[in-house]
């Protein structure tokens, strides 16, 4: 993990970036391939997935 992961500022990928199903915007982080998400202008945040998920990407 990248060290600007490790402070929560992941960078979107390009490639991966789609309209979510909440209206918002969804990506994947370039570095880490944390799914991430934006609300109209806010930052990119993670998503909020389940803990299942996570530990299934690891
Ligand atoms: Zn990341």
């Amino acid at each position: 993990m990248s060290l600007f992961c490790f402070l929560g500022r992941h960078k979107p990928s390009v490639s991966s970036m789609a309209r979510s199903k909440k209206g918002g915007h969804a990506a994947l982080c370039d570095n880490c391939g944390v799914p991430l998400e934006k609300i109209d202008n806010g930052p990119w945040r993670p998503a909020q997935a389940p803990a299942a998920i996570i530990q299934a990407r690891r």
